[in-house]
């Protein structure tokens, strides 16, 4: 591809010199387009819902640095009080005010959250969760849904193989095969398969760990009753219901899915968008818990970073500007309540940052509406879904509902779609099996760009 040559050329360089001294070019697998084909771009700098990368290329943002980025790049506020608060020391070690102040917003937004423990990224978020499962029930297993994504710690990097299989099989090398059947398995969306999980392992089971709205196998939403019924399976025996809201914590709604569809998990995960950019990610649950956390509890855990002064004020600073932003009543754009369930939609933008989460559902299920449409246009099926600043796509006839699904869908045409975009200035996520994201600074004229850019882009992968 001459085109790509010309491009990207210092992008090219770039990489060549990294591969020298980083595995692969890269700090985490998917930067290095093995997935896509061709070369990872570089990039120099962002702004709003633009990414420059070294060769001087601009580009739409869809990543939004996989969803952290919820008011796009560097906002002036964030900006701001991140450097502020760099003037003042990078890190002590010590306690700083501003660890309650961003906890107090996550209390305040998350109803079954009474106490939190901030940490550095949505893995340790994860790994602390499941932890704290166990040792609040005393018991071993943990039941986690295949083509879910909860970081990389060794007993839930199982997902792979068939999602009937009751045992999972380590998805790394280096996972003990002991680690790795501490987690059962069960295919996402299918309520019965978890009911037989725990009728088979029930007082094993120390907790239910799903993402509630999958994000890491493309874009999933739950089915009607998924959810709910995992909450009551948990009530019923004693296991606690873990919600992985890394992704969907304050990017669907102010208050994360379970606000959007009352549903009270025991324990919840955040991470990405509550440390605007910055590493910061935390976990939470109500204070009996919580309490059973080092140094009050029997659970430890621990970091040298974590609650670290500049990434906190990122975290608060981005949930301001959220709060900030007027209110717009509910159904003000004529959009539908997002799915699965009505009435309790209303609730969801409700009381705080509201206006921010229907302005971005109304984007996002445009462009998911608008590929949709752009796909059919060109003879090629589509499957698309939105829910406030998050959505995604795939090249599949039926719907994607579990990992199955999102196997077969076609990932072939997906590489070559991302190319065809790059070429037209849309940064997608660079692996079929992502969620898609846009910013607060992703505005009307942004998003037709990017359908435009979509529909040359079909016309240019049709069969
Ligand atoms: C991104 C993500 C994680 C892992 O977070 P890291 O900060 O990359 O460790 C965990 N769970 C979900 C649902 C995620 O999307």
């Amino acid at each position: 591809m001459p085109k790509y040559e010309h491009h990207f050329r210092r992008s090219q360089r770039a990489f060549e010199r990294a591969q020298g001294v980083l595995v692969g070019g890269v700090n985490s697998p998917v930067r290095a387009f093995g997935a896509v084909g061709g070369q990872p771009i570089f990039i120099e700098r962002g702004e709003g819902p633009y990414l420059y990368d070294v060769d001087g290329n601009r580009y739409i943002d869809l990543v939004c640095s996989w969803g952290a980025a919820l008011l796009g790049h560097a906002h002036p506020a964030v900006v701001s009080s991140v450097t502020k608060a760099a003037a003042d020391g990078l890190s002590f070690g010590a306690c700083c005010s501003a660890e309650a102040e961003l906890a107090e917003q996550i209390v305040g937004a998350f109803p079954s959250i009474d106490m939190v423990r901030l940490v550095n990224s949505g893995t340790e978020a994860a790994m602390s969760a499941i932890r704290l499962a166990r040792a609040a029930t005393g018991r071993t297993k943990i039941i986690k849904f295949a083509g879910c994504y909860h970081g990389h710690v060794d007993s839930l990097l199982v997902a792979a193989g068939s999602g009937a299989a009751p045992f999972g099989a380590p998805d790394s090398a280096g996972v003990p095969a002991e680690f790795a059947r501490t987690t059962l398995l069960a295919p996402y969306n299918a309520p019965a398969a978890v009911e037989a999980l725990i009728r088979e392992h029930g007082k094993d089971v120390a907790g239910i760990i799903v993402e509630p709205i999958a994000g890491n196998m493309g874009y999933v939403e739950p089915v009607e009753g998924f959810l709910s019924g995992l909450r009551e399976l948990c009530d019923k025996h004693g296991a606690l219901l873990i919600f992985d809201e890394v992704m969907t914590g304050f990017r669907v709604a102010w208050g994360g899915c379970q606000t959007l569809w009352n549903i009270r998990p025991d324990i919840t995960c955040l991470g990405k968008v509550i440390g605007g950019g910055m590493p910061l990610a935390a976990y939470g649950a109500r204070r009996e818990l919580m309490e059973l956390v080092s140094p009050l509890g029997k659970m430890y855990q621990a970091g040298t970073l974590s609650g670290n002064p500049v990434a906190v004020a990122a975290g608060i600073a981005t949930l301001k500007a959220v709060q900030m932003t007027p209110l717009s009543p509910p159904l003000q754009r004529g959009e539908a309540p997002p799915s699965p369930s009505d009435a309790s939609a209303l609730g969801a933008f409700a009381p705080r940052g509201r206006g921010v989460y229907w302005e971005l559902q109304g984007r996002s299920k445009a462009l998911a509406d608008g590929l949709r449409a752009a796909a059919a246009r060109n003879g090629i099926a589509v499957q698309a879904g939105a829910c406030g600043g998050m959505w995604g796509f795939a090249f599949s006839k039926g719907p994607v509902r579990n990992f199955l699904d999102a196997k077969a869908c076609d990932h072939a045409r997906y590489a070559k779609y991302f190319h065809a975009m790059l070429e037209r200035g849309v940064f997608l996520p660079p692996s079929g099996y992502e969620a898609m994201f846009i910013s607060t600074a992703h505005n009307d004229e942004v998003i037709a760009e990017v359908l435009s850019a979509a529909e040359e882009s079909f016309e240019s992968v049709k069969p």
